[in-house]
């Protein structure tokens, strides 16, 4: 198996369990990365700066205008899940 990882990809993580008590693991798609808009290839919502995904993340609901998705390592970013489609 090749390396082809990207500059700057991030691998991406799944977190489990609660609070003081996650574990981490790879995710299951091999060399599944994230990308800066936060979707990892396995199609997840993921952090773009750690690369986890879980109960670390703080989805945007959009109340009060709020369109930023949060990690718990303190990045927030503009949600774009579907590198492939566009938002009708
Ligand atoms: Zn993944
Ligand atoms: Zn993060």
């Amino acid at each position: 198996m090749s390396m082809t990882l990207t500059i700057g990809a991030v691998p991406h993580f799944k977190t489990r369990g609660f609070s003081g008590q996650h574990t981490l693991e790879r995710c299951e798609d091999m060399g599944c990365t994230v990308t800066p808009g936060g979707a990892a290839d396995c199609g997840r919502l993921a952090c773009p700066s750690c690369g986890f995904s879980g109960s670390n993340l703080t989805a945007p609901d959009g109340f009060d205008g709020d369109q930023l998705a949060r990690c718990a390592c303190g990045h927030a970013w503009n949600p774009r899940p579907n590198r492939e489609q566009v938002a009708a």
